[in-house]
């Protein structure tokens, strides 16, 4: 299921990825968002130990104060299995919250991101709206473990000690 959810977010954020190509700065190595604090929910973290067992078990994690899984040239080692939250970084974000008894639109992007046509004048299909992937992901964290539906692993915590 969380490998499903992965597929369909690369799949929704490709044409994204093509509309705003002119403006990512992503790229290998650029590592900008990939801070040290990241928490994933357990089936995320899941994903990462089924798959990279290895990594986890014989390399250390990398140096603090940025995520652990970078490598030296700063690259995600476990890119194909990254978790959702490192799947929309880069695009243009927008978001809708209460404010005052009001729905009000909020957006974001990556400083790196932000040069060329103004956020506020994007159409909001051209940006990645949060919530529903979001609700989507809790719910496969609910199916996967009920009785801690909530459940959130740092993505530090995940290396084993004689890795380090
Ligand atoms: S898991 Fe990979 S992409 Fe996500 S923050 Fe860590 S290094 Fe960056």
């Amino acid at each position: 299921m969380i490998e499903k959810l992965h597929l369909a977010i690369a799949q929704a954020t490709a044409p994204l990825e093509a509309r705003h190509a002119e403006r990512m700065r992503c790229a290998r190595g650029c590592h900008a968002c990939c801070v040290d604090e990241l928490t994933v929910f357990a089936v995320e973290a899941d994903l990462i130990q089924r798959h990279h067992a290895e990594l986890l078990e014989t390399e250390a994690p990398g140096p603090e104060g940025a995520c652990a899984f970078l490598d030296a040239d700063g690259a995600c080692r476990i890119y194909a299995h990254r978790p959702y939250v490192c799947r929309t970084q880069g695009l243009p974000l927008r978001w809708v919250e209460e404010q005052d008894g009001e729905a009000v639109e909020l957006r974001d992007i990556c400083p790196l991101n932000a040069e060329g046509e103004p956020l506020a004048a994007l159409e909001p299909a051209d940006c990645w709206t949060l919530g529903a992937a979001e609700q989507h992901l809790a719910r496969i964290q609910a199916a996967f473990e009920p009785e801690t539906p909530q459940r959130r692993v740092a993505l530090r915590a995940l290396f084993k000690p004689s890795g380090s």
